[in-house]
């Protein structure tokens, strides 16, 4: 998907719980739906290289156009499209087309540029549930060629009454097949039943956890949709327990130590990198993304005073 908006900061402040940040989502809109925006935080721009959560649904979308992000650019990141109820086409400006269902990954490595649309296909179930996802790139592979993956055979594991799916890097000893440009964990986890058990962490790295459906507790810490716990480094386990039909996320990985700078849908490290991908999408070089019904977004005005903030 995309953000519509060129600032994409939470503004809300952390809680502390048990060590722990306990942060609300802001409400924003996004090709026809109303999403919760988890990441980026003023003052946690990425957990890992996870630097933008959107979790939007569950949402009728029966008799109605559904989702309809138009072509939009892509630098510095990989897109992460994983629903938990409905469909949703991609297309790319590599050519790609693709119809993704509940369990399948949609995996976009933006690299140096791509455009891409999502949209409810004409033909669409009933409801729409999911979450969009940014991963950042480190500095050395940032230009990278781009790619569209697609994956529908991802590792499964059980812990403790959860069905766990692990799509990006490693949880448990299952290992997405998906490709990762640095040490990361993304991974869905679904109460069959009450379930409760301590998931095991890498202690390098930084997670998150937040609810899509149902509720949980984490370490003792209520969490429902809206809102995002992080842990930080030098964990071993998370303990969590949860209602049936919860289903939770576990995003994490080793702290990137880079600054990004988060522009409309880049992902930058400069004010002129961010200028002159304006430039390049408004002048048509990020290619065409064939078959989408509509003009492609136009970039937001730049705002070079918010450009130039330093290290934030
Ligand atoms: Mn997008």
């Amino acid at each position: 998907m995309s953000t519509v908006e060129a600032n994409v900061e939470i503004t809300q402040d952390a809680v502390l719980a048990h060590g722990a940040e306990l942060t609300a989502a802001r409400e924003a809109q996004v090709g026809g739906m109303t999403v919760r925006r988890l990441l980026p935080l003023r003052m946690r721009r990425s957990v890992g290289a996870w630097c933008f959560v959107d979790h939007y649904g569950p949402e009728s979308v029966d008799g109605v156009a559904g989702m309809q992000v138009p072509p939009h650019p892509h630098i510095g990141l990989q897109t992460v499209t994983w629903l938990l109820t409905g469909n949703v086409l991609h297309r790319d400006s590599l050519g790609s087309e693709q119809l993704i269902r509940p369990g399948q990954l949609n995996l976009m490595t933006a690299g140096r540029g791509i455009a891409h649309a999502e949209e409810s296909p004409a033909e669409h179930d009933p409801f729409l549930h999911g979450v969009q996802l940014w991963v950042a790139l480190p500095d050395a592979d940032r230009q990278v060629a781009p790619a569209f993956e697609h994956h529908s055979d991802l590792p499964h594991t059980a812990l403790g009454g959860f069905s766990v799916t692990v799509f990006m890097g490693e949880l448990a000893g299952e290992r997405s097949p998906a490709t990762a440009f640095t040490p990361i964990v993304g991974s869905e986890l679904t109460a069959i039943g009450p379930s409760r058990t301590d998931v095991p962490l890498h202690p390098d790295f930084e997670h998150v956890l937040f609810v899509a459906a149902g509720s949980a507790q984490v370490d003792g810490t209520q969490l429902g949709p809206g809102q995002l716990l992080y842990l930080g480094t030098s964990r071993e386990r998370a303990a969590v327990v949860a209602a049936n039909g919860s289903r939770l996320f576990l995003l994490g990985g080793v702290p990137l130590g880079e600054p990004l700078l988060m522009w409309w849908n880049f992902v930058a490290r400069t004010p002129e990198e961010i200028t002159a991908a304006t430039a390049d999408w408004s002048a048509g070089r990020f290619g065409d993304v064939g078959g989408y019904q509509g003009d492609p977004l136009p970039a937001p005005p730049l705002d070079a005073a918010r450009l130039r903030r330093p290290g934030r």
